[in-house]
């Protein structure tokens, strides 16, 4: 599929911004949606719109079908053993917050230790702070490398879990999870992954990885927001007490004692997002027709040229230069506030991303208050990565 037919997909690529057509590069924080998903929510709403697993009516039977097989598509993309071990959430957050909530109270004995590395994103450290757990971090080089010597010297018989990013949606470091997920293992410690940044650019296989855990969000993959993936393993997430309590993760209740169901109902409480789900299968089917190696193909060489380009620019920095790198382009201009950069391109009609993309302690490791982040995906251009570069060249005059 070439470029144009990829672009002419996705509807909103034809927006104007300013007067100017739109060059969206904030694909990090989310993809834009090709029409198929956008149809295929509307076609649920105008069409399927029903609660899931319980009726007896055409409507409900239909979109649980729909529903179940979606988890079933999802079983296949990540190459889980059984598709009971594949729970939907709305995103990568509460996929992290069900892991720590529900794994701590099974494993913690209040003194215990997670091991996460220096470059997570608060979703992957804050939830382990909530559980009580103190956290250990992997250092990082200024290349943005994890220092694996270090990582082995930090497990201690408090070491309850490995948390780690697969790719760093601030550095774009591709993070060497085969590894940390071998080490921990020999540690006898499991690993959860926040895939939340790969998984749109990486092919997962998560039996080949051996995690315990893999977590991500649909609004990162073409697919709509509100709906995630948790995948646990199925020895683990029948040890674990359920995440929350109401409808459709239950067995019996009564005012005495309740039971819960099977997975991976036990950890579905209440009315699941079933449009968002049934979204999040169309994204499926987009990426597989377009292929993820030729996504991720694409995105390396719009990396390659971007990061050549920029670097060509005086008093530019660029944070995150590891030898193996996904399309993350975070820099600074010089002392200019990112906020005053992100804004001068949005008036050029350039979408990039400004802050501490809530990772903050990167930002404490460089000293740095933020950054700004041209982020990838399959739809951009060479051409959109010369317009950012002529941009940025008009604007570096203003921001002495
Ligand atoms: N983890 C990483 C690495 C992310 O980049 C993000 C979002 O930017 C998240 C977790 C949280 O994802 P969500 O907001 O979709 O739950």
């Amino acid at each position: 599929m070439n470029n144009n037919d990829i672009r002419s997909q996705f509807p909103i690529l034809d927006v104007t911004v300013h007067g100017r057509p739109l060059v969206y590069l904030d694909n990090a924080a989310t993809t834009q949606k090709p029409l198929r998903v956008i149809e295929a929510l509307d076609g649920y709403y105008r069409t399927l719109n029903s609660n899931i697993h319980r009726g007896a009516h055409h409507l409900a039977t239909e979109a649980t079908e729909r529903y179940e097989t979606v988890r079933r598509q999802v079983q296949s993309f990540i190459n889980a053993r059984h598709h009971h071990e594949i729970v939907f959430t709305r995103g990568t957050t509460e996929s992290i917050n069900l892991v720590a909530s529900s794994f701590s109270k099974r494993y913690f004995t209040g003194d215990d230790e997670v091991v996460v590395s220096g470059m997570e994103h608060h979703s992957d450290i804050v939830p382990w702070q909530l559980a009580g757990a103190t956290l250990r971090p992997i250092p990082f080089s200024d290349e943005g490398v994890l220092d694996l010597d270090a990582y082995e010297k930090l497990f201690s018989p408090k070491t309850r879990i490995v948390a780690v990013n697969h790719v760093s949606n601030t550095l774009g470091t591709i993070n060497p999870i085969a590894d940390i997920i071998r080490i921990a293992h020999g540690h006898g410690v499991p690993v959860l992954i926040d895939g939340a940044q790969a998984i749109s650019h990486i092919p997962v296989d998560v039996q080949a990885l051996g995690c315990d855990f893999y977590c991500f969000s649909g609004h990162k993959m073409y697919g709509p927001m509100g709906v995630g993936v948790m995948y646990g393993r199925e020895e683990l997430l029948n040890e674990m007490p359920p995440y929350q309590g109401g409808g459709e993760m239950i067995e019996n209740v009564t005012f005495e004692r309740t039971t819960y169901n099977q997975l991976p109902f036990k950890f579905e409480a209440g009315t699941p997002s079933v449009g968002d789900v049934i979204g999040l299968g169309e994204a499926i089917n987009f990426m597989q027709e377009v292929g993820v190696a030729n996504i991720a193909a694409r995105e390396d060489e719009l990396l390659r040229y971007a990061t050549s380009m920029l670097s060509q620019l005086q008093g530019i920095r660029l944070f995150g230069t590891a030898p193996h790198k996904t399309t993350v382009l975070s820099f600074l201009i010089g002392d200019a506030h990112p906020y005053d950069v992100g804004t001068l391109l949005d008036q050029l009609g350039i979408a990039v991303r400004t802050g501490h993309h809530c990772t903050q302690p990167i930002m404490d490791r460089y000293g740095i208050p933020g950054t700004v982040r041209a982020s990838f995906a399959v739809y951009n251009t060479l051409d959109e990565v010369d317009r950012l570069f002529a941009a940025l060249q008009r604007i570096m005059p203003m921001l002495q």
